[in-house]
C-alpha cells in the first residue's frame, strides 16, 4: 500500500505528523488532489483545543483542515473538467444532493453535509485527497495556490455578501477583520459597494483592512466603534452590517450601527448561544438580521475573482509552515492574534 505523511488529531492539544495509507479513487465522478497550500482556520484550532465544535466530536484519529488548493493526479472517468497537472481550488463542503435543501441549492444546510475536516470526513493537512470532481474548480496558472486556498474564506465573504442583498455604492460596515473580515472588505468593494468602514481591536489587522480597500477603521479598544460609525455616516449608520468577530459586543454594536430598513450578516459564531435582540428598535426601524452557514453556490464566485484580479487575499497571510511543523503553526495562529492574520501549510 503507498503511504502519505499526514498531521493526524489524536486528542486534545496532540497533533502528530505520521505516515498513513494514501487515498484512492473509489467512484468515476472522484479526483485525487496533491494538496499544495492549506489555510488554518478558526475551527481547526477548537477541534485542536477542545476536541469538538457543538455536535461535531472528534472521536477517532482525524485530519483537519479545509481550506486548500492543490493539484490533480487523477480523475476518475466521468470527470470531464479535470486533468492531470491541473492547479485547482476544491470546496469543502459536498450536500447530500438528494435532500430538500440540496435540491433548493442550500445545500451548506444539508442535515448529511460532507465537510472536509470536519468529523468523520478526513481534512487537508496531508499530501493527497480525494474528492468529488464537481466541487473542484480549476485555476489558471498563475494563480498561487495560497490563493486558491484562500477562495476558501472568500467564498464565505461572498455568501454572506449574497444573503445580505447589497446594492451597487452601498456603504458597509464590516465589525472585526479576522480573514474573513478582511475577505468580505473586497468581496464587497468588488460586488460595488462604494464605501467599507472596518473595526477591530489589533492595528495589524486595521493596518490590512486599509491596504485591502477599506475608506476608513477603527479601533474598537481606543474609541466608540458604534459613535465613530455612526459620525462617519452622517448619524444614519451603514445600509449593510456584517458582524464577523464572533463578538456579543460586535453583535450589539450591530444592531445599533446599522442603518434603518439596512441589513445585519451575523457571520461570526460565538460561544454565547442566546443574545438580547432589540426588538422594538428592529420592528421600528425596520432592519433585518440574518445568518449564515459557510457557503452554497459562492464558490465559483470566490473562483472567478481571484482569477480575475479583482480580490486579492495574500496580503492577510502572515506566517507560513510546512507540515511537519503543524503544532507551532497552530499555535502562532491560536495565540499571537496581534501578529497573526492568517497561516499557511505550504507543501512544496
Ligand atoms: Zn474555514
Ligand atoms: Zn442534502
Amino acid at each position: 500500500m503507498p503511504s502519505m505523511k499526514a498531521a493526524v488529531l489524536h486528542g486534545i492539544n496532540d497533533i502528530r505528523v505520521e505516515e498513513i495509507e494514501m487515498p484512492s479513487i473509489k467512484s468515476d465522478d472522484e479526483v485525487l488532489i496533491r494538496i499544495r497550500a492549506v489555510g488554518i482556520c478558526g475551527s481547526d484550532i477548537h477541534y485542536y483545543r477542545e476536541g469538538r465544535i457543538g455536535r461535531f466530536v472528534v472521536t477517532k484519529p482525524h485530519i483537519l483542515g479545509h481550506e486548500c488548493a492543490g493539484e490533480i493526479v487523477e480523475v476518475g472517468k466521468a470527470v470531464k473538467h479535470l486533468k492531470p497537472g491541473d492547479k485547482v481550488a476544491i470546496e469543502p463542503g459536498v450536500g447530500c444532493r438528494r435532500c430538500k435543501y440540496c435540491h433548493e441549492g442550500r445545500y451548506n444546510l444539508c442535515p448529511d453535509e460532507t465537510f472536509m475536516g470536519t468529523p468523520p470526513t478526513g481534512g487537508a493537512f496531508t499530501e493527497y485527497v480525494v474528492w468529488s470532481g464537481d466541487f473542484v474548480y480549476k485555476l489558471p496558472e498563475e494563480v498561487p495556490y495560497e490563493a486558491g486556498a484562500l477562495c476558501e474564506p472568500l467564498a464565505v465573504a461572498l455568501h454572506a455578501i449574497n444573503m445580505s442583498d447589497m446594492k451597487p455604492a452601498a456603504t458597509v460596515a464590516v465589525l472585526g477583520c479576522g480573514p474573513i473580515g478582511l475577505a468580505l472588505i473586497q468581496a464587497a468593494l468588488a460586488s460595488g459597494a462604494a464605501r467599507v468602514i472596518a473595526t477591530d481591536i489589533y492595528p495589524l489587522r486595521l493596518d490590512k483592512a486599509k491596504e485591502l480597500g477599506a475608506s476608513e477603521v477603527f479601533n474598537a479598544k481606543e474609541v466608540d466603534a458604534v459613535q465613530a460609525i455612526l459620525d462617519a455616516t452622517g448619524g444614519e449608520g451603514a445600509d449593510v452590517v456584517f458582524e464577523a468577530a464572533g463578538s456579543v459586543t460586535a453583535q450589539r454594536q450591530s444592531f445599533s450601527v446599522v442603518k434603518s430598513g439596512g441589513v445585519i450578516v451575523l457571520v461570526g459564531m460565538t460561544a454565547e448561544t442566546v443574545t438580547e435582540v432589540p426588538l422594538l428598535d428592529l420592528i421600528t426601524r425596520e432592519y433585518q438580521v440574518r445568518g449564515i452557514l459557510r457557503y452554497a453556490n459562492s464558490y465559483p464566485q470566490a473562483v472567478a475573482f481571484t482569477i480575475l484580479g479583482k480580490v486579492n487575499l495574500l496580503p492577510i497571510v502572515t506566517h507560513r509552515f510546512p507540515l511537519d511543523s503543524i503544532v507551532e503553526a497552530l499555535e502562532v495562529s491560536d495565540t499571537r492574534k496581534d501578529e497573526s492574520i492568517k497561516v499557511m501549510i505550504k507543501m512544496d
